[in-house]
This record gives C-alpha cells, sequence and structure tokens, in this order.
C-alpha cells in the first residue's frame, strides 16, 4: 500500500508498507528542480514512526542542498526502510525496489546505512532507478572530506597539510575507514571509537589508531572531529564535550539542529559543512549515471570541495554567521538561478 503524505516544502512524500515482507517505508523527495532526486536507502531500526520520517525529511533536504553545492544536476530525495519488526530479506528488498519503480524516476535510490551491493542488485531487478550498482562510492566520499578538512586547515592555520594533525574518528563504516585509511597515509595522527570492537582493533593495527570508547570521542583533545556514524553526533550534551578546533566528517546531519551551528560558532570551532564535505559520493554517481564521462572529471569535481569549503568559511567570516548557514543560503542560491 503506498499512501501519499502532504509535507510542506517536499515535493512528495510517500509511506509505503507491504505485510508479508514487513516493509514499512518513507520516501521523500524534497526537489527535483535541478533533476531526478538522488539520494541512498537508509535500513535501520526506527523506535517511532515519527522518527524515521524526522529523518527521511532532513535527509532529502539535505541531498538537495549537498546536489546543488556541487554543482550537479540532480535534486534531493532519500528513503528509510523501518526494520524495527522486520528483517532485511531479498522479499524486503523486492518490494522496497516496486515503490522506487512506482516513482517513476523521480526518485533514484542508492546505498545508504544499512544495505550494500548485494543488496541494490536485488534492488535492481525490480527498478532501473538505481545507482552505483557495482560502486562503492565511500572512498570518493571520505576523499571529499579530506578536502573539507584541507580548507579548514588551511582557513585556520594557512597550512593544509594533514600531516601529524589529530584527527578523531566517529564511525569505522565504510567512509570513517576510508577516511582513516587516507588520513594515514598524509601522516595523520588518529583516535578512533566504534560501536564494533573489531573495527576499532582493525584501525590500531592497519592505521596506528588509538582506541578510545564511543562516549568518549568527542571529548579527545584533537585538532578535527570527524563525525562518519549517524546524524545528530553534534547536539546539545555533546557539544560541551568537544575539544577540537575544526568539525569535519562525512556523516549526513551531524548537527543535531541548525541552531547548533550557532554552537559551534561561540565556542570557536570551525564548522566544514557535512553537505558540502560529503558530497564525493554523489559526485561519483554522476559519472554512473552518464552525466561526466571519467574518473578524472569526478576526481575534478571533488577536487572543488577545498574551493567550496573555503568560501563558506571566508562568507561566514565576513558575515559573522554560522557555516550551515551560509552553505544553504550557497546552496540556494544556485537552486534560484
Ligand atoms: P556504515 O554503516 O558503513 O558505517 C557506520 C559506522 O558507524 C558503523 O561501523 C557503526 O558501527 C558506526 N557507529 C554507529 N553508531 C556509532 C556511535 N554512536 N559511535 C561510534 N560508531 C558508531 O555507513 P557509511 O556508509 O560509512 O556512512 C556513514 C555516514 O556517512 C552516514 O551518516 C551516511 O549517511 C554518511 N554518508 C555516507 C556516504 C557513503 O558514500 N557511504 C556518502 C555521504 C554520506
Amino acid at each position: 500500500m503506498i499512501k501519499e503524505i502532504e509535507i510542506d516544502g517536499y515535493e512528495k512524500v510517500v509511506h509505503a508498507t507491504e505485510e508479508s515482507s514487513g516493509l514499512d517505508c518513507y520516501i521523500a523527495i524534497h526537489s527535483t528542480e535541478l533533476g531526478p532526486a538522488l539520494g541512498g536507502a537508509r535500513f535501520w531500526s526506527y523506535n517511532k514512526s515519527h522518527d524515521a520520517i524526522e529523518d527521511v525529511l532532513r535527509l532529502a533536504k539535505g541531498m538537495t542542498l549537498k546536489n546543488s553545492l556541487a554543482g550537479l544536476n540532480l535534486g534531493g530525495g532519500k528513503a528509510v526502510i523501518n526494520l524495527r519488526n522486520t528483517e532485511k530479506t531479498p522479499e524486503l528488498l523486492r518490494e522496497f525496489g516496486k515503490v522506487v519503480e512506482s516513482l517513476e524516476g523521480q526518485y533514484i535510490t542508492a546505498d545508504d546505512v544499512g544495505v550494500n551491493d548485494d543488496d541494490m542488485k536485488i534492488i535492481h531487478k525490480v527498478t532501473e532507478h538505481v545507482a552505483f550498482l557495482d560502486v562503492d562510492p565511500s572512498p570518493a566520499t571520505s576523499l571529499g572530506v579530506i578536502k573539507g578538512m584541507q580548507a579548514a586547515l588551511m582557513f585556520l592555520r594557512n597550512d593544509f597539510s594533514l600531516k601529524d594533525v589529530h584527527i578523531a574518528i566517529q564511525g569505522l563504516g565504510h567512509v570513517g575507514f576510508n577516511l582513516a585509511e587516507m588520513l594515514h597515509q598524509r601522516g595523520a595522527k588518529l583516535t578512533v571509537s566504534d560501536l564494533g570492537a573489531w573495527k576499532c582493533n582493525e584501525a590500531a593495527h592497519k592505521v596506528d589508531a588509538t582506541i578510545v570508547s564511543v562516549n568518549n570521542i568527542f571529548e579527545v583533545d584533537c585538532d578535527i572531529f570527524a563525525p562518519c556514524a549517524l546524524g545528530g553526533a553534534i547536539n546539545k550534551d555533546t557539544i560541551e564535550k568537544l575539544n577540537c578546533k575544526i568539525v569535519c566528517g562525512g556523516a549526513n546531519n551531524q548537527l543535531s539542529t541548525s541552531m547548533m551551528g550557532y554552537a559551534l560558532k561561540d565556542k570557536g570551532i570551525i564548522n566544514a559543512p557535512d553537505f558540502i564535505v560529503n558530497a564525493g559520493g554523489v559526485i561519483d554517481a554522476y559519472k554512473d549515471l552518464g552525466h561526466i564521462s571519467t574518473d578524472f572529471h569526478v576526481a575534478n569535481i571533488i577536487d572543488g570541495i577545498y574551493d567550496r569549503t573555503m568560501q563558506c568559511l571566508m562568507d561566514a567570516k565576513k558575515n559573522n554567521m554560522p557555516t550551515n548557514l551560509v552553505a544553504e543560503m550557497m546552496a540556494r542560491k544556485r537552486l534560484k538561478q
């Protein structure tokens, strides 16, 4: 059953359920002004439907801003599939694919938390509107985050080298682990945390990282705090603990509310907005979708994350505004044009 829900500011939001697979999913299309709405599908256990709706709306809007800022002709959308009362089975994936297909290409789905390449191949059996088949977007995402970190370091101390820079990474999944490896190659010093102890041990072994508990990662005395787990890492409780100069990571929706941008600014912490710096994956998808032809074109647009981050930080300083609001204005300017 597919039910449309009217939500102000969103082009289309649907709630789809299917009994035998236990499918309970929301797809939000925030904007197709620049092109079809691209955004991943998140398979997660939400305690309340309200949490799932809130997540899908914030994530979909973030995709519009991200795609706009990266200069892509793509809109913003997202899907969340609630696994509270069910499991991710091939049947559930196919039922989700049918819902994507029913949107006739207005929404293009992709990987997100809780979903992998094999799952995407099953979804692709019932809908062609899938990006990243056989491609893991996370290395591209991590590379973009590095560009954002370099811009923030340059802004802070006129030197973008990552050598000996101390970075605390929250979450060692696809994005976090690639980021740790890339930072290690550049000589950074790493402290890490993850819910999975084995991932931390692997990071200690492979990239010489120091391990801290998931609660202690916020207060690590470091240069950069890199949220790479779920959203809302920067909230009214954690902001008190932060002991870093820069926040720059791969997670979507790092600020629990946009007001947290003011709190970071007041603390003198430079925030490189997530929807500027974590665009590497969608930029990679741009090639997959046939808009650009080679990996060099992908790398070239990812490289631009440095300039876009720098522009945002300079405008924010000039206008005495939080960087997240400045980045939002930059994205809306292109949408208006
Ligand atoms: P993932 O599922 O591979 O990894 C998430 C990791 O975070 C897991 O290892 C999990 O154990 C860990 N984690 C969860 N809660 C934690 C906590 N409280 N403390 C420490 N670790 C915790 O997901 P991913 O693909 O790496 O994505 C990570 C984030 O980046 C998500 O917010 C996602 O939306 C965003 N993102 C991902 C991409 C991409 O290319 N994969 C692109 C843009 C944005």
